[in-house]
């Protein structure tokens, strides 16, 4: 740390992200990337934006957010597009939460929310899972704070019924309630039908996961267009240019794209019950996943050692070395190659203890 760095920061501990390989090819089984391609479309109208990259993207985003309102069904003042839904998430800690409005989430959840909560300098009441990694909705009714749910959550996988979700918008009517469906599509009911029932309702969507944009970075935010307003005013005054023209383009093509959308959700669905049965054939427990992920235990082998073991024959899972999940690794859904040379390695780690 330079001696010019601010004091306010001197704590802050920044997320630290999965490993992304720059050397050795990995099977990369570790940020919850699509194992497919962006649809043929979404890469054609992007490469059709190279040649205009000397100009700013359009601040309204117009063409997107008309392709959003049209997806989704709602208005086009009722959706909000940024740099990845971290932005959209970092947006809402700071426009909906201060000192007497605490972030309130789980304490096993997406953990850029307690990053976020620092570097907005707003604080934090962490609500602990029950034992088996389940929400209670009763601890989160009438909690005067900001709540952030992942839904379903990471690393767990685990998705909490709508009704529950409702429950929950419904009984903090004073607070905004903000439901992070990254991994919606995989299994998930989502909360969108409920913005016009809810003005204290924000739920945010990522082009990462099963549209497989991860590396253009978009994210989005659908609510009342009031919320939507209050987001666009911290947009406008960081970066009316979040979304820049190629991954604008190609988020309008992604959403046109129905089919190949379907097909890829639909491919990863069917390839984690076929994953999640080879490791139960194998020995490991595992959550009921409703996401693009497995979090799986093997009573035989620590979290780390497998990992470690794993890495070492060139596959990468994703760790986490804190009290509750040094038992667990989350491994994302690959392609059916990917699969089957981690289950083989598995096997074969399994064997040599
Ligand atoms: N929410 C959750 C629960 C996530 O796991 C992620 C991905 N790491 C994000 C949001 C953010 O994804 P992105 O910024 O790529 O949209």
């Amino acid at each position: 740390m330079s001696r010019f760095f601010s004091e306010k920061f001197s704590a802050l501990e920044p997320y630290v992200p999965g490993e992304q390989p720059q050397g050795r090819k990995y099977v990369k089984l570790n940020t919850n990337e699509s194992p497919y391609p962006p649809s043929p479309i979404a890469q054609r109208l992007a490469r059709q934006q190279a040649g205009d990259l000397q100009l700013y993207s359009d601040p309204d985003l117009r063409e997107l957010r008309a392709a959003g309102a049209q997806a989704f069904g709602i208005d086009k003042d009722e959706i909000v597009f940024t740099n990845g839904s971290d932005e959209i998430l970092n947006f809402a800690f700071s426009a909906f939460c201060d000192d007497n409005t605490p972030a309130v989430f789980a304490d096993i959840t997406y953990g850029f929310y307690k990053v976020f909560a620092e570097i907005n300098r707003v604080p934090s009441m962490v609500i602990p899972l029950r034992e088996d990694f389940s929400l209670n909705p009763d601890d989160y009714i009438g909690v005067h704070g900001t709540v952030f749910i992942a839904n379903p959550n990471a690393p767990t996988g685990i998705a909490l019924p709508i009704a529950d979700i409702e429950r929950i918008i419904a009984g903090n009517p004073d607070n905004i309630v903000v439901i992070d469906e990254a991994y919606v599509d995989f299994g998930g009911e989502s909360a969108v039908s409920l913005i016009n029932k809810y003005q204290n309702l924000l739920v945010t969507q990522t082009f990462s996961k099963s549209r497989s944009l991860a590396g253009g970075r978009l994210g989005m935010g659908i609510a009342c267009k009031e919320l939507i307003a209050d987001i666009n005013t911290l947009r406008f005054s960081t970066n009316p240019y979040n979304v820049n023209r190629m991954t604008a383009a190609a988020g309008v093509g992604a959403l046109a794209d129905a089919k190949y959308f379907a097909d890829c959700v639909g491919k990863v669905k069917a390839m984690r019950e076929r994953t999640a049965a080879a490791l139960k054939e194998l020995g490991f427990e595992m959550t009921d996943s409703s996401s693009n992920f497995l979090f799986a235990k093997h009573n035989a082998i620590s979290g780390l050692e497998l990992y470690t073991r794993l890495k070492e024959a060139g596959i990468l899972i994703r760790h986490f070395e804190t009290p509750r999940l040094r038992d667990y690794n989350r491994i994302t859904v690959g392609s059916p190659e990917e699969m089957d040379i981690f289950i083989r390695e598995v096997k074969k780690i399994l064997a040599e203890l």
